[in-house]
């Protein structure tokens, strides 16, 4: 694997991750990612991944346009912008890639696998050490609706906490999402997580979904990624404040509660029944199941087993059993509010 230019080069590169390849149509083909590089002066590095998953455009869009746009001159540093990663996936419309690999739980990856192995190897072993900073765009993909929010996880280790918190801050989205770590998952096998067992400091989001973007999506993760850069130092002009950037008082939602995500109970058409950012009270219908092949029989309600406000609905209506159908999560007014609970407990 190599890139088709020096990444040490200044000023503004445009190129390509290139991956050897062999498919029935071209038996030495090579699998190009576009990449591109904006190098000025002192600063730091920062690393944008785009399309981790291939159905979620939101993060794909901010950085394409985002490295169209930028000017040089404004960067103090270095930024790195990778819009898609799983090219494939996003092609086909698709959370994965084409094997059922999930790019996010690929890594560390392999040098001799696929051709997500050997991307997923080569940012955790030539990009990520060169980088201080990474941030990986996510949201909903076709199957969920995030409220649109820059997101962490609640990591143990204090001094990394900060560090996500600073950097998930400054997106200065109306709503911060803290999650928990996936039950029998490697964490590690994470973008985000390998990074940050890298040292580096790391920002992550879901900025919507339902596979598709809205003029309101966008300017949050546009408007929130610019501020983010400046905030980093890696961009040039004043950090803007919430008030600059017209954003109400912020919420938090907590979903480190494992009961917090609501399952379907059996396959059927799922309909929402509560809106994003609806509070609801354990025991509250959220949504129903209907059989379409006998329409007669009554849809299943689906509850909530936990008090807090839906931060994600469905975007996909089938659903077989066991589909995440909805999360409810804790709300807080604060951060502080939840260190606080933190040092009590
Ligand atoms: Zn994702």
């Amino acid at each position: 694997m190599s890139i088709s230019f020096d990444l040490n080069a200044s000023g503004k590169n445009t190129g390509y991750l290139v991956v050897g390849d062999s498919t029935n149509n071209s038996g030495w083909a090579t699998h190009r990612v576009p990449i591109i590089s904006f190098k000025n002066g002192e600063g730091p590095t920062v690393l944008l991944v785009g399309g981790t998953h291939g159905d979620e455009y939101e993060g794909q869009i901010a950085a394409a346009s985002l490295s169209r746009s930028l000017d040089i001159n404004d960067v103090t540093g270095r930024i790195i912008i990778i819009p898609c990663i799983s090219m494939e996936a996003a092609r086909n419309g698709n959370r994965l890639w084409n094997d059922g690999a999930n790019f996010n739980r690929v890594f560390p990856g392999n040098e001799n696998g696929g051709i997500h192995g050997k991307l997923a190897h080569f940012l955790s072993s030539e990009l990520f050490p060169q980088c201080d900073g990474v941030v990986d765009m996510h949201s909903g993909g076709r199957s969920m609706y995030f409220i649109p929010s820059s997101n962490m996880t609640w990591v143990k280790d204090k001094n990394q906490r900060a560090k996500l918190i600073k950097n998930m801050v400054a997106w200065n989205t109306e709503v911060h999402m803290i999650g928990g770590e996936q039950p029998n998952t490697d964490p590690y096998s994470l973008l985000n997580r390998n990074a940050e067992a890298q040292g580096k400091s790391v920002s992550t989001g879901e900025f919507g979904g339902i596979g598709t973007t809205t003029p309101q999506s966008m300017r949050i993760i546009k408007e929130g990624l610019a501020n983010f850069l400046r905030a980093f130092g890696v961009l040039k002009g004043a950090v803007k404040t919430r008030d600059e950037m017209g954003r109400g008082p912020v919420s938090i939602i907590d979903f480190r509660d494992g009961n917090k995500f609501i399952n379907a109970p059996r396959a059927g058409i799922y309909e929402n029944l509560v809106a994003l950012g609806a509070e609801v009270k354990k025991g509250d219908i959220v949504g129903q199941i209907h059989d379409v092949d006998h329409p007669d029989v009554p849809p299943v309600q689906v509850r909530t087993a936990t008090d807090g406000v839906v931060g994600v609905i469905r975007g996909f209506p089938p659903v077989v059993t066991g589909d995440c159908v909805c999360v409810v999560g804790k709300k807080w007014d604060s951060l502080d509010a939840i260190e606080n609970e933190e040092t009590r407990a």
